[in-house]
């Protein structure tokens, strides 16, 4: 899994070392080759997601009897870190796979599993999740996106944006006030079957510094009617409740991708300073570019064996928000200050947008704000002071 001295988790068994090489050889064949295409295209190809699902690469850590794969987290850890080290970021399969599932499997009722794990692991669906709105990130709180009950219907009202896969994504959790005079306590999730209702429309595809080959997009909703069966849970209100219990699963993909990055940042920059001569010598001969590299290998190293200790607590039901927190803040940090280092290192070519360190440089900005930014992380674990 890592090119660092790091001996391998035991959470890494030979049947996921098998899982991994097929990973590796599915974005290899299929993602990285066409990277410039999704990137001028604002989005991956819709025939991706399908192709991903006969392979058994979505919904990996669903029920086999929901139509995923059966395994657990750690096969989700392998899809993030395979993605990050052969493809890059921006495609959003790790949040249809283990953030948008995983509600439905967690929360959803038995006819709502069977209705759409299913075909969220077939491609037939893409998933998203929408909490943004134009007014409010970080103070989820006040979210303005109503959903007034109407007989046996909710009726949405309001807008999102910055939402993952939003241009293509046909099943949207939508985050939604069901009694706007609860507060949180009146936040619902609910499912809207973007290709069964009226009224939903979608933005433009947002133009972004980085992580280009995702559609990330603005969202609409008028009137958007849909049957109550489409909350998710039993009860009104337990959104929140909903969103906190998965955040720490959410904060620990966010440090994984980082991690995915950090490592092919230091491959890719070792590889150009052994073969760039400046003044007669190899970059590597000097000492300075030793000890930026030198420096980068240790932190990474501590990064990755915190990364492994943090999926080890999350597979054994055991990491807590701080500690997820901790990863988060932490590794997106070091993300951002690892891949600046070794863009220097590069030169002028670090610059180029056709050498793979520009783009992590660039794709690397955004870790810090989204999944809840960075300062929020910092807020909740000095919370446990
Ligand atoms: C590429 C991309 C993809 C995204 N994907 C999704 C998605 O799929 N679904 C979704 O719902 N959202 C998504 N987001 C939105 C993302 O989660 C938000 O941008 C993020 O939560 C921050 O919210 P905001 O942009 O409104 O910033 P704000 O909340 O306005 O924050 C602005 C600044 O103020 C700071 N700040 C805010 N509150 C405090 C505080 N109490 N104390 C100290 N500092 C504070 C923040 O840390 C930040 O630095 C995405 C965003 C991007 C850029």
């Amino acid at each position: 899994m890592s090119a660092l001295q790091v001996e391998a988790p035991e959470w890494m068994t030979e049947d996921l070392r098998i899982f991994e090489d097929g990973v590796a050889k599915f974005m290899e064949r299929e993602v990285a080759p066409n990277q410039e295409r999704y990137i001028k295209h604002q989005g991956v190809d819709r025939a991706l997601w399908k192709k991903a699902g006969e392979y058994g690469l979505l919904c990996a850590s669903m029920p086999e009897e929901y139509g995923g794969a059966g395994g657990t987290f750690a096969h989700e850890a392998v899809i993030i870190d395979q993605l990050g080290k052969k493809a890059g970021d921006g495609w959003g399969i790790t949040l249809h796979n283990a953030i948008v599932a995983p509600y439905i499997l967690h929360y959803g009722s038995e006819e709502q599993k069977k209705r759409w794990l299913p075909r969220l692991a077939s491609g037939e669906l893409v998933g998203a999740i929408a909490m943004t709105e134009p007014g409010t990130g970080s103070d989820l709180q006040n979210i303005k996106t109503n959903a007034k009950r109407d007989g046996n219907h909710y009726v949405l009202n309001g807008s999102k944006t910055f939402i993952t896969n939003g241009g293509t994504a046909n099943l949207i959790i939508v985050v939604s006030k069901t009694d706007p005079a609860k507060g949180a306590k009146g936040t619902s999730l609910i499912v809207v079957e973007t290709d069964e209702v009226e009224g939903f429309r979608r933005g433009r595809v947002l133009e972004k510094l980085g992580q280009k080959a995702n559609d990330t997009a603005e969202l609409f909703f008028d009137d958007v009617r849909v049957p109550t069966s489409n909350l998710i849970g039993i009860d009104e209100g337990m959104g929140f409740v909903q969103l906190m219990q998965q955040l720490p699963q959410e904060r620990l993909i966010i440090a994984a991708q980082g991690l995915a990055v950090i490592e092919r940042a230091l491959e890719v920059t070792s590889a150009y300073v052994k073969e760039r001569k400046a003044f007669g010598k190899h970059l590597i001969e000097f000492q300075n570019t030793q000890f930026k590299l030198a420096e980068c290998k240790t932190e990474a190293t501590v990064a990755r064996i915190f990364v492994n200790h943090c999926i080890e607590q999350h597979l054994q039901r055991k990491l807590d928000a701080a500690t997820a927190s901790m990863a988060k803040y932490w590794i997106t940090d070091l993300q951002g200050k690892i891949v600046d280092e070794c863009l220097q290192l590069h030169g002028g070519y670090g610059y180029m947008d056709e050498y793979p360190i520009a783009r992590m440089y660039k794709d690397a900005r955004v870790a810090r704000i989204f999944g809840g930014a960075n300062e929020i992380m910092k807020i909740l674990i000095a919370r446990t002071l």
